[in-house]
């Protein structure tokens, strides 16, 4: 049970002044932002935004899948969601690597065969970008009006270029 001691006792702390209970789910700053996992991101911070203002939604290169493409519905029809961000990121391993490359990184971690492992890489990461932001905007429950962007976020610079 002390695995996690050290992050609930941080917890402790964080609840201790914790001000915004009670506070809504929406997103105040009519934002969705569908990133990557990778640590190096800061979603809202990197746009200025804060507890509260954005939707968010991460997952390995920041594609677009199934439940991305749920979230962003759920977010445009009932959480005040206006733009739309979808962001992956320079030096990402899912983009830099073969899935042959990962599965083989995985299968020596684990000690184990990963041929079976399905590992969705990216070849070419822009063109993955204009495909994800062509797919939210041609989405059925994606109205005209909902902002859509691509961009690369430059893990280097902190900056954000955007491709679409
Ligand atoms: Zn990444």
């Amino acid at each position: 049970m002390a695995d996690f001691d050290d992050l609930l006792a941080a917890n402790r702390d964080y609840a201790e002044k914790f001000d915004d209970g009670g506070f809504d789910g929406v997103a105040h700053a009519g934002v969705a932002i569908v990133t990557c996992m990778d640590s190096r991101i800061e979603p809202l911070a990197m746009l200025g935004l804060g507890l509260g203002d954005a939707k968010i939604f991460r997952n390995p290169g920041g594609r677009v899948t199934p439940q991305a493409m749920e979230a962003l519905v759920l977010g445009v029809h009932l959480l005040n969601v206006k733009r739309i961000l979808i962001v992956p990121h320079t030096r990402c391993a899912v983009a830099s690597n073969t899935e042959a490359e990962l599965r083989a990184k995985l299968a020596e971690s684990a000690g184990q065969d990963a041929s079976w492992l399905h590992l969705h890489v990216v070849d070419d990461q822009v063109r993955a970008l204009a495909e994800d932001v062509a797919k939210v905007r041609s989405h059925p429950f994606v109205p005209e009006d909902v902002k859509v962007g691509g961009f690369i976020y430059d893990v280097d610079t902190g900056l954000l270029n955007q491709k679409v």
